[in-house]
């Protein structure tokens, strides 16, 4: 029987997954696949969190495939060297995937697929990922939109989404040998620094639509305001979902629309445009593909970032800054893998402005800590903070952490559930005004790192 080979990547479901259900609606015998490539030159290897998401998504994957009636396939190796390999193992006379849109990502499946074209093998790729191509809907000038709202409403006023499509009922076709996924030892043995993943996600399919309905049926009403508060459980927490595809942004987009009525409106209006973000974020690491690591506006390249000490890093990694919200941010990545986005902003802020360490250090940081690691969105981000990106903030926008504490966290309960040694202090807030037990001295003083950060922008804009 013919047989077509599907090459699952950052697509790891089985509905709405258009190159799975093109195998299953051929009649052909399926393969499916999955490489752990870390060879292709220019592919950025997973953080640990990561890592760690990948291992439990691909054992729930291989079940639910296993479910439809075929295995999932483990190989590992550069992308381009793999799979013309399966496809001489397992005869296959055709390949389908959903379309990556990375620079190195879109270079390996161009060649993949022209190499595979001149065996006569047929290689058909498509769209899964992003509801709107990042060529779909450019600015007049057929590049990338340099502000989010218009390109949203042009988004939107191109088109409806289209609607999810149904996992496949069944699939059949031959057992290839597989590597054993703990071979890859992703995930993290001494220390295992894993418990607080575990038990806050599940990832894979099943829990990505759990979170789905979860939301729907909870947070949705108020998102709007409540998505600030990160003591609540405001938002969706679905991105490390929608990152490894085990859900796609069309059955998001649907369910929240479908779930729609006059007291949830806005809300879900407000859902729809960060997802919008999130295909902003890709627009321009599509037309900005060294976007982690080249600032957007070069005028950046001849700012002087200070030369923090190595001390004031590493208490800005491990959550020892001595501003409650900074250290309650950072410990909640280190202990979960997610940190809530109010708290993103202002951690990202600390570093680059009061620190005045480069942006790129912390988006290092973000990338090996987040479960939710995006490529676009990280960096996207971290250039929106920095004020080097499109849209960014401006320089003058400084997150003074205890306003924004009092402000979205007035309680101090997000602080305290992560900083636990607070619950003691005096002043929750400003620690340092009062007794903290165990809680350490600021690092550096808010108002002179503001003015110094102030001052070396504004050169920078006036240069
Ligand atoms: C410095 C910094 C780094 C970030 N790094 C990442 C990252 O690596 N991966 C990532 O997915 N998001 C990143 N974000 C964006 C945002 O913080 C997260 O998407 C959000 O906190 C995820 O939580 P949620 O799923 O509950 O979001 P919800 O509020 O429920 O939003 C729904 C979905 O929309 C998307 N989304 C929401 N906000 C944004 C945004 N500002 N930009 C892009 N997409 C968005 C996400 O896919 C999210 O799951 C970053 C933000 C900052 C300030």
């Amino acid at each position: 029987m013919a047989v077509t080979l599907v090459w699952f990547r950052d697509d790891l479901r089985i509905s709405d997954n258009p190159a799975l259900t093109a195998a299953a609606d051929s009649g052909d015998d399926v393969v499916a696949c999955y490489v752990l490539d870390e060879e292709t030159d220019g592919i950025r290897p997973l953080g640990s969190a990561s890592k760690w998401w990948l291992h439990h998504s691909l054992v729930a994957l291989d079940a639910s495939l296993t479910e439809l009636g075929i295995p999932l396939l483990l190989r590992r190796g550069a992308a381009g060297d793999v799979i013309p390999r399966l496809v001489q193992e397992s005869s296959a006379h055709a390949v389908v995937w959903n379309r990556r849109y990375g620079l190195t990502e879109r270079t390996t499946d161009s060649a993949l697929k022209s190499s595979l074209s001149d065996q006569g093998v047929d290689a058909t790729s498509y769209q899964a990922n992003l509801m709107y191509e990042p060529w779909e809907v450019t600015a007049g000038s057929g590049k990338a939109y340099r502000v989010f709202t218009p390109f949203w409403r042009a988004c939107l006023a191109s088109r409806t989404p289209r609607k999810p499509l149904p996992a496949p009922d069944a699939l059949h076709g031959p057992h290839l040998d597989s590597d054993d996924l703990p071979t890859w030892g992703l995930l993290p043995t001494t220390p295992d620094w894993a418990e607080g993943l575990r038990d806050t996600w599940t990832p894979g399919e099943a829990g990505a639509h759990q979170r789905l309905d979860d939301f729907l049926d909870g947070a949705v009403g108020g998102y709007k305001d409540n998505r600030n508060l990160p003591a609540l459980r405001g938002t969706s927490m679905l991105s490390p979902h929608l990152r490894f595809g085990e859900i796609s942004p069309f059955e998001v987009w649907h369910a929240a629309q479908d779930h729609k009525d006059s007291s949830t409106a806005e809300d879900i209006r407000v859902f729809g445009s960060e997802l919008g973000w999130r295909e902003f974020s890709w627009q321009l690491l599509y037309f900005n593909p060294e976007l982690a690591t080249v600032n957007y506006r070069p005028e950046f390249n001849a700012f002087t970032w200070e030369s923090s000490t190595e001390a004031e890093l590493k208490a800005w990694q491990r959550g020892r800054t001595g501003y409650p919200l900074i250290d309650a941010g950072m410990r909640q990545m280190w202990q979960i893998g997610w940190m809530h986005n109010r708290v993103r902003m202002a951690t990202a802020s600390f570093l680059i402005k009061n620190l005045m360490i480069d942006w790129r250090v912390g988006e290092k940081w973000f990338w090996d800590c987040l479960v939710d690691a995006d490529a676009a969105s990280n960096a996207a981000s971290w250039q929106w903070v920095a004020g080097s990106g499109v849209d960014a903030s401006p320089y003058f926008r400084i997150f003074n952490p205890v306003l924004q504490s009092k402000k979205f966290d007035p309680k101090g309960a997000y602080l305290v559930r992560f900083v636990p040694e607070l619950a003691d202090a005096d002043n929750v807030h400003e620690p340092w005004k009062g007794s903290a037990p165990g809680y350490p001295a600021p690092v550096v003083d808010l108002k002179e790192s503001r003015e110094r950060a102030l001052s070396a922008y504004k050169a920078l804009s006036e240069s």
